[in-house]
């Protein structure tokens, strides 16, 4: 079977009635870029930046993060790297930083709570990026974004940085699209309105489902509502993709739920673009979906999305999928 794979390494990821779907990687240092390579990622679409600022005694200075993200990009080459911003607090825990001791870490002051609240942390992070957007196909993405006004006011910070830098005559790439994770309902369920203004959603399904089925995903108590397949979701996945759409933009996702091989036939139903997973997980998902029809799966959409239960979900999708 590894055999298998390895062929597909540099093939583009086409289904069985030939559509094109992106399968990138997520990855957390710039030396992961060498296992997306490997196994034949198409670019990366979530680059979590919190390990630049963890297990030190200080923040990053602009220019060591300047010097991660290029090496990203030029390892990257032309291929498309999605860079998320700092991530910070629930389960991402930054000593230094001085957080305060919260009841619920997850509902609390994270990640662009965090950043809109300590600009200088956010704008030397957005000046790395900007500076080093010059040396590849960089995308932006701003995490746990619940409301419109926070997607403004982080944007507005990006594009103030980006004019600073081209006062000081740094140069800066003019084609950088800016996009949000969606991993809080109330974002999935008001898309429409994000899509107007966003380049790109990316589906954070490792914490929507955690805050639509309101069970912690690090409390094993409750993780059998933990259910990636459940009609809930895959609503709200859905309402995310048209949404984009219908604007012209794109729909990724980075969560877990996109490498999970009984999700991937769904997801391809319901029009995702970009499948971002572990790099372990791309030459098993191009395989698969090179044996999946999209449009086969896209007239199965109402059908799953009016489902009642995972346990539904599942058992379709495995009889269709046979
Ligand atoms: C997610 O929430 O799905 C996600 C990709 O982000 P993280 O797992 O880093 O919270
Ligand atoms: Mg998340």
């Amino acid at each position: 079977q590894k055999e298998e794979w390895a062929k597909l390494k540099d093939e583009p990821t086409i289904t069985a009635d030939k559509e094109q779907v992106e399968l990138a990687a997520n990855i957390g240092t710039p030396d992961d870029v060498d296992g997306v390579i490997a196994n034949g990622g198409e670019g990366v679409g979530l680059y979590r930046t919190e390990f630049l600022y963890m297990g030190k005694s200080q923040l990053p200075t602009e220019d060591e993060q300047y010097d991660a993200y290029k090496k990203v990009l030029e390892k990257m080459e032309d291929k498309p790297v999605v860079v998320r911003t700092l991530d910070v607090g629930g389960d991402k825990e930054i000593s230094y930083l001085d957080l305060p001791e919260e009841l619920n870490p997850f509902l609390g002051f994270r990640a662009i709570r965090f950043c809109l609240e300590n600009e200088d942390v956010f704008r030397t992070q957005l000046r790395a990026l900007l500076r080093a957007s010059v040396h590849g196909n960089l995308k932006i993405m701003f995490p746990m974004i619940a409301t419109l006004e926070e997607f403004r006011q982080a944007k507005g910070i990006l594009l103030d940085e980006k004019q600073n830098l081209k006062n000081e005559d740094k140069s800066v790439s003019d084609n950088i699209e800016v996009g949000i994770m969606v991993e809080i309902p109330s974002t999935a369920v008001i898309a429409k309105q994000f899509a107007k203004e966003v380049d790109f959603f990316s589906i954070g399904t490792n914490d929507l489902i955690q805050y639509t089925m309101a069970a912690d995903r690090m409390n094993e108590r409750v993780s059998y509502l933990y259910q990636p397949y459940h009609p809930a979701i895959l609503n709200l996945i859905s309402t995310v993709i048209d949404a984009a759409h219908a604007e012209g933009k794109w729909t990724g996702m980075c969560g877990e739920m996109a490498g999970d091989s009984i999700a991937i036939p769904a997801l391809l139903g319901l029009g995702l673009d970009e499948f971002s997973m572990s790099s372990t997980s791309i030459l098993p998902a191009r395989t698969q979906l090179r044996g999946l029809s999209k449009e086969k799966m896209a007239s199965y959409k109402d059908k799953l999305l009016s489902m009642g239960s995972t346990e539904e979900v599942i058992e379709f999708v495995k009889e269709k999928t046979e």
